[in-house]
């Protein structure tokens, strides 16, 4: 078995969520006492979050490139990024390290094209869904269509991700909300929408909803555990 790297901390609530899903698959795969070999470095969310805001992007990606450098000292063999949002500064992130990134994007491309969507509706922050690093990538490598909400609910989104997601508070409200948005999405005709903020699952799940969802924690993580089974 392959030793995962993680970085994480963005939120913690979300890496909570990657931290069970990474062991829940390699339990059932293995059996048993099994559980998954992972390196986690944990960032204080605060720290990025302002360099986020400040559009200080090359400071995040030093402060993840280290973390990269410190999962691969500790014996990662490959290594994700816990959050859709921070993929804008990937490729600075793997020039620190010699170890390959397994990309959320293309994880959760790749899960959209075996289920035969080809226009998808995309949630998560307002840099994942108005900035091209994302949505391109789906586009131009995958051939996947992406539609995002309209200003005024990108901004519902975005608020609920960083003021009530990621310090862990579920509300019913934002549920309906967010609910509301997935229907909009999918009478514009997206065949799916993408829980694209690794946060939104804890809002959100597929008993809500008839509009299939695919959540991108979720496939990161079965996708991490593939890679680090694989021979
Ligand atoms: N976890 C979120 C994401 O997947 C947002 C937090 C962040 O800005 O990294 O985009």
């Amino acid at each position: 078995m392959k030793t995962i790297g993680l970085i994480g901390g963005m939120s913690w609530e979300s890496t909570a969520s990657y931290y069970q899903a990474l062991n829940l698959e390699i339990k059932t795969q293995l059996g048993g006492l099994h559980s998954a070999k992972i390196a986690l470095y944990s960032v204080n969310f605060a720290e990025i979050e302002t360099l986020q805001r400040q559009g200080e992007w090359n400071k995040t990606a030093d402060i993840l490139g280290n973390a990269a450098k410190a999962v691969e000292a500790a014996g990662a063999d490959f290594f994700l990024i816990c959050t859709n949002t921070m993929h804008k500064v990937a490729p600075q992130v793997s020039q620190h390290v010699a170890i390959p990134l397994l990309h959320i994007a293309d994880a959760t491309a790749q899960q959209l094209k075996d289920n035969g969507i080809s226009k998808v509706g995309l949630l998560g922050t307002k840099f994942t869904m108005e900035q091209a690093f994302y949505k391109e990538r789906l586009q131009d490598n995958f051939n996947i269509e992406v539609i995002v909400p309209n200003e005024h609910d990108r901004n519902i989104i975005h608020q609920v991700i960083y003021d009530e997601l990621c310090l862990g508070e579920i509300k019913k409200a934002s549920r309906q909300h967010y609910l509301a948005i997935i229907n909009k999405l999918f009478n514009e005709g997206a065949q799916a929408v993408i829980l694209g903020c690794t946060e939104i699952a804890l809002l959100i799940n597929q008993n809500d909803t008839d509009v299939p969802l695919f959540d991108t924690t979720n496939i990161h993580a079965q996708k991490a555990v593939e890679y680090a089974l694989a021979q």
